[in-house]
């Protein structure tokens, strides 16, 4: 017997379109086995929407991985699935896989809960939801498999597993142990990624093509003096270093990310490192600290962490967004450009341009929006899923 969620009337909409959550607000009952993770997903008129993991303690009720009729979630199912997230990428993508890319992008290669990053010949997975607690070893033997890594190493040591009841996880999942962070070729430059403790897992694979474009403003605007803000370990100043800038002044608080920073830039011989000055503290407090000591910088990037992680911290997410991006406008040279990202999902790119146009004309600065930068097609957005578009950039002239 399979287990059926019946919806509410009309809540089968949002799914039909595209929205892979079915929150529990929106579930009128359930019906058969309750001991299966994967259930079917009923209209309310009785008609088959789509088949889904099942998260019973948590809001998020359900998530969908499929809209045919019996699709399992077993290893032929998670096999053919793997199989596509990786056979599209090695069709699309304008560089190879070995390099780094991520391999599978959860909802968005219909494979919810689940996140697989490649750093050459390193697989990092992360498991953020309990039905694949449940197939983890079935995982990792597919991706073995399909792949052939060196090594298979876990960073599930993520906040929303609790929404899961599930714990912290991370460590060696498979092939040899890890010998420090991870060295890997993106386009010229060489990077490093901190699988084992870094953030996400390990590096911000979703900036790349922000990386390139970072590169090509800077070779075009010739030696400008750049202050990149919220650098974690300053793949963004590396790329303007290579490209020419002048100076690179890096904020973080991080001190690991300013070592990991130093070892980085080392591995890029055509970056000097005496033009480039990594600065630990509070981004908030030295952007104002820069402001009283009338420093001036071309070209700016603020890349600050999610600012709005839930909806009711949107105010203060937001009016923290402001503060940085006036910052950044008082700071800026005539002439200079900024690039502002937010990776905040519940703040869409209208109501984020909002916050940078407010900004300026706080700066009593006239601007001009030159071009939108956002995720690189390893990081697939999906119709119907706004959430899944997180990535947004912001290149402002002034
Ligand atoms: N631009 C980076 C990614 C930035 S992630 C890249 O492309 O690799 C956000 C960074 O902000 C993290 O490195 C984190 O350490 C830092 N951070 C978070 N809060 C901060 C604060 N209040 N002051 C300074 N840095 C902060």
């Amino acid at each position: 017997m399979t287990l059926q969620l019946h919806l509410k009337p009309g809540r089968e909409i949002p799914i039909m379109r595209g929205h892979p959550w079915i929150m529990s607000g929106a579930i009128s009952r359930d019906s058969g086995n309750r001991s299966l993770d994967v259930a079917d997903i009923i209209a309310a008129n009785g008609t088959f929407i789509a088949r889904a993991t099942v998260h019973p303690p948590s809001e998020i009720r359900a998530r969908v991985f499929s809209t045919t009729a019996g699709a399992e979630l077993n290893a032929p199912g998670i096999r053919v699935l793997l199989k596509l997230a990786i056979e599209r990428r090695q069709r699309w993508l304008p560089w190879g896989l070995d390099t780094a890319t991520r391999l599978v992008a959860s909802e968005c290669d219909s494979l919810p809960g689940l996140i697989v990053d490649r750093y050459a010949d390193v697989l990092v997975v992360q498991i953020l939801t309990a039905p694949w607690e449940a197939r983890r070893d079935m995982l990792v033997e597919i991706l073995q498999d399909l792949l052939h890594p060196r090594t298979i190493w876990e960073r599930s040591d993520v906040d929303v597993r609790r929404h899961e009841e599930l714990e912290p996880r991370k460590g060696l999942l498979a092939g040899a142990a890890l010998s420090g962070p991870v060295a890997f070729r993106e386009d010229e430059f060489r990077f490093l990624a901190d699988v084992e403790n870094g953030h996400k897992t390990g590096f911000y694979l979703d900036q790349r093509f922000n990386r390139q474009s970072l590169t090509r403003w800077v070779g075009q605007m010739g030696k400008p003096r750049v202050l990149n803000v919220f650098a974690y370990t300053d793949s963004f100043g590396i790329c303007a270093l290579k490209a020419g800038a002048s100076q690179v002044i890096s904020l973080d608080s991080s001190v690991s990310a300013k070592e990991l920073s130093d070892r980085q830039l080392a591995l890029n011989p055509d970056c000097n490192p005496a033009l480039r000055d990594y600065r630990l503290g509070d981004a908030f407090e030295q952007l104002r600290q820069l402001r009283e000591e009338k420093e001036r910088f071309d070209l700016i990037i603020l890349d600050p962490p999610k600012l709005v992680s839930r909806k009711a911290k949107m105010q203060q997410g937001l009016r923290a967004y402001k503060d940085i991006n006036l910052l950044a406008c008082q700071l800026m040279n005539p002439g200079g450009v900024l690039f502002s990202y937010s990776c905040s999902g519940l703040v869409d790119r209208e109501l984020f341009g909002k916050v940078i146009e407010g900004a300026a004309r706080d700066a009593k600065r006239p601007v001009q929006f030159l071009d939108n930068l956002g995720q690189p097609p390893d990081h697939p957005r999906k119709p119907g899923f706004a959430e899944s578009e997180y990535l947004k950039g912001f290149v402002v002239g002034f």
